[in-house]
């Protein structure tokens, strides 16, 4: 399958890359590099700079490189700051994500896997989460996601696309080429093996007063590595049947605390990792999990390496071997960028 990745220089969007390379795929990346790293893309896969928003580029990158079919995993996606700038997740959410879909219909190209949120649903009013549960998202970046699900489904209606949009939680993990490096980091995971790096000196725990067994929130991780399976379980589904729009979860089924977060890194990395209990952080609610009943049954999708302490071995090890991340210099030129793309999984230097 010849498939295009937008937004393929990004944590989940380069994982996803690699697991489309080793299956036999031909990839191209487009990304603005606006958070991503050129050197998470992994060769043979084409890296193509450019802005959602120019539809005119992205139609010609769909027909020179004779995409069939397309993942989009680019987006602004800190709940925080959409808060602060709305209008920044409404133009690329929404504004850059229809620029795709219309460049998508100039070019033909109708089969779409969307990397969508579990955050459109809101403050859920029953756990696990069900595909049909209402949404009613609480901040800006839930309900810019919303709304493109919304472009989407009307794309498929009236230009025959085959649509998936994927909704999970909290994404975790690496695998040995790539992993996360985001500035700022507001993740636990990545927040938590920096103080075991003895990068920061304690992990701020966001309230211990909710109501669930251990008193700090719980939420549903899923390996990066098999949220990228199920990104290409979903590519290959949209090649069979009717022009559709389908919405499948996907979680762990089980969802870890705060707390268990922290006490398994302690021994995952041998480390002390203090760790000082704090006030809630706003727009937190207590239990986070999503059911993946639909996307096991209907794409056959099997996580196998979402086990909470491997999540973070595999985070951990790629911390050890990329201390300062992808710190590399960027490239600025323009595109198509050449095949000297430096090796990823090359130690950053020191
Ligand atoms: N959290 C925390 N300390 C941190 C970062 C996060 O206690 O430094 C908590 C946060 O309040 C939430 C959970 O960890 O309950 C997961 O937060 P994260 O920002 O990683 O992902 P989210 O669930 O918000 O997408």
């Amino acid at each position: 399958m010849r498939i295009l990745v937008v937004g393929g220089a990004g944590f989940i969007g380069s994982t996803s890359v690699e697991t489309f390379v080793d299956a036999g795929h031909d990839v191209t990346v487009y990304d603005d590099l606006s958070t991503g790293h050129a050197s998470a893309v992994v060769r043979p896969a084409r890296l193509v700079r450019g802005q959602m928003e120019d539809r005119a580029h992205l139609t010609r990158v769909l027909r020179d490189e004779r995409i069939e079919a397309v993942l989009h995993c680019a987006a602004k996606s800190l709940v925080g700051q959409s808060l602060l700038d709305p209008g920044l997740y409404y133009r690329n959410n929404v504004g850059g994500g229809v620029s795709l879909l219309d460049a998508m219909h100039a070019a033909g190209v109708t089969r779409l896997v969307f990397s969508s949120t579990a955050a459109v649903y809101g403050e859920p009013r029953r756990v696990p989460i069900a595909e049909a549960d209402r949404t009613e998202p609480i901040n800006p970046y839930g309900a810019t996601k919303l709304a493109f699900e919304g472009a989407m489904r009307w794309f498929a209606a009236s230009h025959d696309f085959q649509a998936i949009s994927l909704r999970y939680f909290n994404v975790a993990g690496s695998t040995e080429r790539n992993g996360e490096d985001h500035d700022p980091e507001t993740h636990l995971m990545p927040l938590v093996l920096r103080v075991a790096a003895g990068e920061a000196t304690h992990v701020q725990i966001f309230g211990q007063d909710y109501p669930t067994p251990d008193g700090t929130c719980i939420r549903d991780f899923i390996h990066v590595r098999d949220l990228a399976a199920a990104h290409l379980l979903a590519l290959e589904a949209t090649s069979e049947g009717d022009p559709s729009f389908e919405v499948y979860n996907l979680g762990s089924a089980a969802g870890f605390s705060v707390r268990e977060v922290v006490e398994a890194a302690r021994k995952v990395t041998g480390r002390a990792i203090p760790a000082r209990v704090v006030k809630r952080r706003s727009g937190d609610p207590p239990v986070l999990v999503a059911s993946s009943r639909r996307a096991r049954r209907e794409l056959g999708w099997q996580p196998q390496h979402s086990k909470l302490e491997q999540m973070l071995a595999d985070a951990w090890a790629w911390k050890l071997t990329h201390p300062t991340g992808y710190s590399r210099p960027q490239r600025t030129d323009g595109t198509p960028v050449d095949r000297s793309t430096p090796r990823p999984g090359t130690p950053a230097p020191a």
